[in-house]
């Protein structure tokens, strides 16, 4: 069941009611407009998909009219008449289930029958609108156009529910892609309709062991290992740092530190693959193992698992280890004391990294 259903009761009036730019299909391409009353006034046959859900429906729709409905041109795009509603139908846009635009008198199966037959071996309105027949999935979509065109990605993308982690992952990534090439500063969050919480929107996150599987993936592992271990000549260096620290200017600080200390040498970062959600420590451990030199930092005053462990391979295979700490970088010789697993879990959620 499509998001769209919880707000139901809520109708405000068909035109929105402040001027907003979206993108609309009309006269053969996407234009960027004003939605404003003139707009509307001359152009009564509007059709509005919203992307999040990738389903189309009446610009009156009682959902994408609610408080809570996402408004701006990375949300929604809308179609003029026949010609929009099939360019809407062709990026993979199904219909709403609590406007049922297939009911609308303004709705024609003969503008958009042909394409849909084809896509979905359906061959009726109904057919299309029926949920078990076209099911909710907003993968379907064309993203990299509607990406390109919108210059913006929604917030969230409902996906099916029960979905397994490559799924997921192969999705994941295809969107990542495809909103870095247009300079889209935000991912959306990947998820699905869930009635039972808040927000009725459970995000998809990886499961203990999902991540493992996911490393077992060769091109994954593959293009992991290569992003960590370039072929260079240079001397490499480990950086064992805390999840929370990845991206952040704390890390840019320190890598700056380590690059001062350790010149020429090639730090090898493991947030540069976070991407992956590689969470498997053999994998890690593996590319420790593959270093000159390994150097960490505490996170609040403590070594975490991951890193703990990370020196203590280092250390067990006689690679240097180094400390980073305010005082400068130091040489260990022992490995420090660090965080169980449990306890580090526990650290991540304290500190709301991670979900309890
Ligand atoms: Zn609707």
């Amino acid at each position: 069941m499509p998001a769209e259903r919880v707000t139901s009761e809520r109708v405000e009036k068909s035109a929105p009611e402040r001027s907003k730019n979206y993108y609309v299909f009309s006269e053969g391409k996407f234009e960027e407009t004003e939605i404003n009353s003139a707009f509307f006034g001359s152009h009564p046959i509007l059709w509005s998909a919203r992307l999040s859900t990738g389903v189309f429906g009446l610009t009156s729709c009682p959902s994408g009219n609610s408080p809570r409905a996402p408004k701006n041109a990375g949300e929604v795009v809308l179609g003029v008449g026949d010609e929009g509603l099939t360019a809407l139908v062709k990026l993979g846009f199904i219909p709403c289930p609590v406007c049922n635009p297939e009911s609308s008198p303004h709705f024609s199966w003969s503008a958009i029958g042909g394409v849909v037959s084809t896509k979905y071996e359906v061959i009726s309105a109904a057919e299309f609108a029926d949920k078990t027949r076209v099911p909710f999935d907003a993968r379907r979509l064309n993203w990299e156009l509607i990406v390109s065109t919108v210059h913006g990605a929604p917030s969230r993308i409902y996906l099916p529910e029960g979905l397994d982690y490559k799924e997921v992952e192969s999705f994941r990534s295809s969107i990542r892609q495809i909103v870095r090439a247009d300079g889209v500063a935000k991912e959306p969050v990947l998820g699905y309709y869930d009635r039972k919480v808040d927000g009725h929107f459970t995000e998809y996150v990886l499961q203990n062991g999902e991540a493992a599987k996911l490393q077992a993936d060769p091109k994954f592992v593959a293009e992991a290992r290569a992003t960590l271990l370039p072929n260079t000549a240079q001397k490499k260096i480990y950086f064992a740092h805390a999840q929370p620290v990845y991206g952040t200017e704390e890390e840019r600080i320190n890598l700056v530190a380590i690059g001062q200390r350790f010149e020429n040498y090639f730090i090898v970062n493991p947030a540069a693959v976070k991407d992956y959600h590689i969470r498997d420590m053999d994998f890690y451990l593996g590319v420790v193992d593959e270093c000159d030199d390994i150097v960490f930092t505490r996170f609040h005053g403590v070594v975490m698992g991951g890193v703990g462990k990370e020196i203590e391979e280092a250390i067990k295979k006689g690679i240097p280890a180094h400390e980073l700490s305010e005082t400068g970088i130091a040489e260990v010789k022992k490995v420090p004391e660090y965080l169980s697993r449990e306890e580090t879990v526990a650290m991540l959620i304290k500190v709301g990294f991670r979900k309890a």
